[in-house]
């Protein structure tokens, strides 16, 4: 993608010149080279000479440029082309018709001047022409149809808004989180004099933030349709210009007709494309264009006044490759995370989708949205749209459950995504696995309450995650705090292992926290009582990521190691004795999970205590 966007950049100009140089040489050597292939001039007496030794078999009078050419057989006979210039001779004729030799004269007309021009210029052109469009065309191809390299006239033309984009947040279904966040900035644009008013200062920004499909356009198109503004909309690769300099052109011109229809939205789809983090060793010249791009980006939104409310969405897949600038207060400094719908939300999406065709009575969507675990919303509305093909397909006129469920299959295979759908075995880990972190940290007096527990995979590739939310800030731990959180982390595990007889890769993250955590307390808190008060490691880096690195003796290393195992080993054996005593709770909790798919803190408390 990117290679391709540099290669398009330049083509056009140099591709001018070049052809003109290619066409120039042409004309200066071979094409005369070409005509005058073999033509070899002689004297006239010559000439005279070959015409009686009867060599000459042709000759043809040349008034234009005052020369006769003519075919002759030399000494070997070799047939070749020969040209003499014209003298004043009465009696060629005679001659000619004496030694046999065929002669003509050639129409002297302007014909010939005009063919060579056409040959020697036009030809060449449109050739060239011809191919370049060719190559454009494919090249454009490979860039999926985004960038056509033959608008760089119309790359300023005007980004048109949207006044009505007729979405409401009725079409989006589930995503209440995300849409509560959203109502917010409704409110704002549809009377933002009681914010200016006070003094407010909304974020000029959003950034959503979630896996393909699951609505994020969708969401920022609700948003304008509720607040009833207009809608300007664009892609983050159409930015992407082949002059350096049109993209940020182009943001100018977007902010300057924003501007001037607000309240409006702004939606920048796949920021991530001009967003990239910038880095600086990428050697000379780097990818300016896009850096260009996302410079404007940044000045424009620093320099509009928020209050006259512009509101700026930008959708991304991959926030973790955003430069920073980006996400600075004042920017996109609010994130709403829009994540794979749960059962609840699947079945919501699927009912959206299927108001729009007609269906059996006895249709069941909950069934389909068990059966979905893990899809999209735009894979849902695929599923639905196929279900209706499918009817069709078989001359029926309404949709029936074994459409749907087919379908199910079609698209569910067709994807074939990472992590998408789990296997009924799997999510029974998964829930087992969670709830046993869940049950382990609710056991202990010493860590923080379970705020949320789901086994919808995220975006970072975790299949489920147990949230656990202090009631209040914590700047310090105690060693209680920290053995109960290192418990905590062995329950998944201690889980697969009380209930499945064996262990799966699914608490790699945990094993690589425990681990760390475990280190640190016997090396960096203090907490360990052979070692007692000593720095054994000491933090290289404190604001990226806290890497550590030993400071201590070869002898001291292996006992840390050692230190580290055991006080690993012992968590674990906490975790098993808290699972061990509570199976029966295990197995209810893991159950209900598997059911609803995410829980809430207090859900889980009232089945626990109950
Ligand atoms: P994204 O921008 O996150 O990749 P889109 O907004 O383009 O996803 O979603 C694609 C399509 O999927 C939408 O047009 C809509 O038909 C369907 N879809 C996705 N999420 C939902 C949802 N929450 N409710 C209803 N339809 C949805
Ligand atoms: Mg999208
Ligand atoms: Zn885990």
């Amino acid at each position: 993608m990117l290679d391709n966007n540099k290669r398009s950049r330049k083509p056009l100009i140099y591709y001018v010149l070049i052809a003109g140089a290619i066409i120039m040489l042409l004309n200066a050597f071979v094409f005369p080279a070409l005509l005058q292939r073999q033509v070899q001039p002689v004297g006239y007496s010559d000439f005279l000479r070959m015409v009686d030794a009867g060599q000459v078999t042709e000759v043809q009078l040349d008034e234009n440029d005052r020369q006769l050419i003519f075919l002759a057989r030399d000494g070997g006979g070799i047939e070749g082309i020969y040209k003499t210039a014209l003298f004043p001779d009465s009696s060629l004729r005679e001659r000619l018709e004496a030694a046999g030799v065929s002669f003509s004269a050639q129409i002297p007309t302007q014909n010939s001047t005009l063919l060579s021009f056409i040959i020697s210029w036009i030809l060449p052109v449109a050739l060239f022409s011809l191919l370049g469009k060719v190559l454009m065309s494919q090249m454009s191809k490979h860039m999926g149809g985004g960038i056509n390299a033959m608008s760089f006239g119309k790359s300023n033309a005007k980004i048109v808004a949207q006044q009505e984009t007729g979405v409401t947040f009725q079409d989006v279904a589930g995503e209440e989180e995300a849409k509560d966040a959203l109502k917010e900035i409704v409110d704002f644009l549809e009377h933002p004099d009681k914010y200016a008013s006070i003094g407010a200062r909304l974020p000029k920004g959003a950034l959503l933030v979630g896996p393909p499909g699951t609505g994020k356009t969708l969401l920022a198109r609700a948003v304008a349709g509720e607040a009833k503004v207009p809608f300007f909309s664009i892609s983050g690769s159409e930015f992407v210009e082949m002059f350096v300099g049109m993209g940020a052109a182009k943001v100018r011109d977007l902010f300057q007709q924003a501007n001037e229809k607000a309240p409006c939205i702004v939606f920048i789809d796949e920021i991530d494309t001009i967003g990239k983090k910038r880095d600086n060793g990428s050697g000379i010249g780097g990818n300016d264009e896009r850096e260009q791009t996302l410079n404007q980006l940044l000045t424009e939104m620093d320099g509009f006044d928020g209050r006259k409310g512009v509101v700026i969405l930008a959708a991304t897949n991959r926030p973790e490759s955003l430069d920073p600038a980006l996400l600075r207060p004042g920017r996109f400094d609010r994130r709403i995370p829009v994540e794979l719908p749960d059962l609840q939300g699947r079945v919501a999406i699927l009912k959206v989708h299927a108001k729009g065709i007609k269906t059996a009575q006895d249709i069941d969507m909950n069934e389909i949205g068990r059966a979905t675990s893990g899809a999209s919303g735009a894979e849902l509305a695929n599923i639905v749209n196929e279900a209706a093909l499918r009817a069709v397909r078989e001359g029926r006129d309404v949709v029936t459950q074994e459409d749907l469920m087919e379908s199910v299959e079609t698209v569910i295979a067709g994807y074939q995504r990472k992590n998408a759908v789990l296997s009924e075995r799997e999510r029974s880990i998964v829930s087992y696995h969670e709830i046993g972190h869940a049950l382990v940290a609710a056991a202990q007096s010493h860590s923080a309450p379970v705020a949320k527990i789901t086994i919808v995979p995220r975006t970072s590739g975790a299949l489920g995650y147990t949230m656990q939310i202090d009631e209040e800030d914590h700047n310090l731990m105690s060693r209680e705090e920290l053995l109960a959180k290192l418990t905590t982390l062995t329950g998944g595990q201690a889980a697969e292992q009380l209930i499945f007889g064996s262990i799966t890769t699914g608490a790699s993250n945990d094993i690589e926290k425990a681990t760390k955590l475990a280190r640190a307390m016997i090396t960096r808190y203090g907490m360990s009582e052979s070692f007692g008060m000593v720095a054994l490691e000491a933090v290289t880096n404190q604001y990226l990521g806290g890497d550590a690195s030993l400071a201590c003796s070869a002898a001291y290393a292996e006992k840390i190691d050692d230190q580290v195992v055991d006080l690993v080993r012992e968590a674990r054996a906490r975790a098993d004795k808290i699972l061990r005593e509570n199976e029966a709770k295990l197995h209810e909790l893991a159950k209900y999970l598997l059911e609803k798919e995410t829980i809430t803190g207090e859900e889980f408390m009232s089945i626990l205590n109950a």
